[in-house]
């Protein structure tokens, strides 16, 4: 009940087994940081940017984009803020934005969209990079599926640092950069990513869209849109053990980290970090407290070395 759950916000997110396990925020306006603090979140695993450019006709400046941030990162007071840079494209368009793309989710969206408006991207990399004197902030890029394109987004950073300088206008030096794993081929041939890279975070909406050829939004189809499919679970899987080997954190931000029901398969996964909606953070506590993580893991990984499907009934203590 809701007292319980109460009592649970202070205490810490460590499984029976005594495993800490990171709880953070997914946020996609400025002002939710705060829930995110009352909810005791141990930072901010994913602010959605994009929602600073929707539902408007015109761009948000670098200064309006300096204020948003600045501000999560005041609010979260030296926790992490992992801020992503814009996710435009597919579910989420610019208002008056006529182009039609064949297929959205396919094109030109998310780290495409900002590679190919370097100008559009330098903005937000510059308030980005300012809002990093107000504590920790880590840049995540969505939709990467290539090695030039981390390169390609370090050398915008680069650039981005270079400018502000050369302005006189102070910032943090070497922020963290992580990637979306939301492809399905980033998450098969994630290991150059986790060397090249500070963080991972599994966006599983996505990855489940984009590997079993489900549209998300699609409500025809929904019921074959299947978070358990032995296929998901092992690309969360790979990517989780190669980040560990790597030495790399790795999260999950997609709305599986929040849904309590499978809070002990993300723990059989070796997952560690979870990132959701703070209402979400009690329940999924709640289940970490109980579980033990190791017992878990032996379970699953048996599991999907066969690709069978597991009962999540089989999971409970
Ligand atoms: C995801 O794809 O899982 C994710 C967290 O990002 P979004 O839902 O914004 O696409
Ligand atoms: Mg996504």
């Amino acid at each position: 009940d809701r007292a319980e759950l109460a009592l649970l916000r202070d205490a810490p997110a460590l499984t029976l087994d005594g495993i800490r396990i990171r709880l953070d925020a997914n946020i996609e306006l400025p002002e939710e940081a705060i829930a995110a603090m009352q909810a005791g979140a141990d930072g901010i695993g994913l602010f959605r940017s994009e929602f600073l450019f929707m539902g408007r006709r015109d761009l948000p400046s670098e200064d309006e984009q300096y204020q948003a941030y600045a501000s999560v990162v005041k609010t979260m007071a030296g926790r992490p803020v992992t801020i992503r840079t814009l996710d435009l494209g597919a579910d989420k368009t610019l208002d008056g934005d006529v182009t039609v793309a064949t297929n959205p989710a396919l094109g030109l969206r998310a780290i495409r969209y900002c590679l190919a408006n370097p100008e559009l991207f330098a903005t937000q990399l510059r308030a980005l990079l300012r809002a990093s004197m107000h504590g920790h902030v880590r840049i995540l890029i969505p939709m990467i599926s290539h090695m030039h394109e981390v390169k390609a987004t370090k050398q915008a950073i680069e650039a981005a640092c270079q400018s502000l300088e050369a302005d006189g206008v102070p910032f943090a030096r070497n922020i963290s950069l992580g990637a979306m794993v939301e492809i399905p081929a980033m998450a098969i041939a994630v290991e150059p990513f986790a060397e090249a890279l500070d963080f991972l975070s599994i966006g599983t909406n996505d990855l489940i869209q984009y590997t079993l050829a489900i549209d998300r939004g699609d409500s025809d189809v929904a019921d074959l849109y299947d978070p358990m499919h032995p296929a998901v679970l092992r690309l969360i899987a790979h990517t989780i053990n190669s980040a560990e080997r790597a030495g790399k954190p790795v999260a999950v931000c997609g709305e599986m980290a929040g849904d309590s029901r499978v809070t002990r398969m993300l723990l059989g996964l070796g997952l560690t970090e979870f990132s959701m909606h703070p209402q979400q953070m009690l329940d999924v506590k709640k289940e970490v407290r109980q579980a033990h993580s190791n017992a878990l893991r032996v379970k699953v990984a048996s599991a999907l070395n066969r690709a069978e499907r597991i009962d999540l009934a089989t999971l409970s203590n």
